[in-house]
């Protein structure tokens, strides 16, 4: 079975950044009520991985399943009826057969890949920033599409990084290119940001009918994008509507 080898799993700093991330989303949860339920279930998984993470003692797939049950027991108390839903049928070979569709990626976007994805996190964050040069639409450490984009200020502009859907990795990549189908006609690209989420935009793509989220971290620093990509619910909706369908669905399945 394929899988991950022992250099990638390195969950070096992936404490601090439970940390970050659980008092990111509580914080954001005060701030933006309509996001408000899925960020508090995004810090509830937060704090849950970051747990997982200290108990752990072989970062490997196999050591994910020791923490199945605590999961879906968190799912039966906070999580979502289709969550609910696949928790019930979630026994240890499910799991295991989860969690390789997801590292294969043939299973990354359904109710039981919810599970996948928050058992390997904590055990796919990587060291180091990657390959500077590598100029792609997938995670250059796992493969994996991006979750959402980071704007940072540069001298002409603003330079712009994906962050992976599963390591949180991040890489740079051309700011007015699509990331799902790699459109570079301005014509054939759109963005939006509403007023009161001045800090979080939404690139939308007429050629693939894609959509992928932006954090400007100049416009507010302490974002952590992925959890500030959920507080981008409001945003979905309206790209939604309109048609589009988003790269890749983030941890709490929007
Ligand atoms: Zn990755
Ligand atoms: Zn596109």
């Amino acid at each position: 079975m394929g899988g991950l080898t022992p250099s990638q799993v390195v969950p070096r700093n992936f404490q601090d950044l439970s940390r970050r991330r659980t008092a990111r989303a509580r914080a954001l949860a005060t701030r933006y009520p309509a996001s408000r339920e899925a960020l508090e279930f995004c810090a509830e998984i937060a704090a849950f991985q970051q747990q997982a993470v200290e108990a752990a003692s072989h970062p490997d797939i196999e050591s994910c399943l020791n923490f199945r049950e605590a999961l879906c027991n968190l799912v039966r108390e906070k999580g979502s009826q289709v969550l609910k839903q696949a928790a019930e049928s979630l026994d240890e070979s499910a799991c295991r057969e989860a969690l390789y569709a997801y590292v294969e990626q043939v299973d990354t976007t359904s109710a039981r890949s919810f599970f996948a994805r928050v058992l390997l996190q904590p055990r796919v964050i990587f060291q180091g920033a990657g390959n500077p040069s590598h100029i792609d639409n997938r995670c250059p450490h796992c493969g994996h599409p991006p979750q959402v984009g980071v704007l940072r200020p540069e001298a002409n502009g603003a330079a712009l990084t994906l962050v992976c859907s599963l390591c949180l990795s991040e890489w740079p990549f051309p700011r007015s290119q699509c990331a799902a189908c790699g459109e570079r006609d301005e014509k054939q690209l759109a963005y939006y940001s509403p007023e009161q989420m001045a800090h979080l935009q939404t690139q939308t793509c007429d050629t693939c009918q894609r959509y992928l989220h932006h954090i400007d971290l100049s416009k507010e620093l302490a974002a952590v994008p992925d959890v500030d990509e959920i507080a981008a619910l409001p945003l979905d909706v309206w790209a939604l509507e309109r048609g589009f369908q988003k790269l890749h669905p983030n941890l709490v399945g929007i």
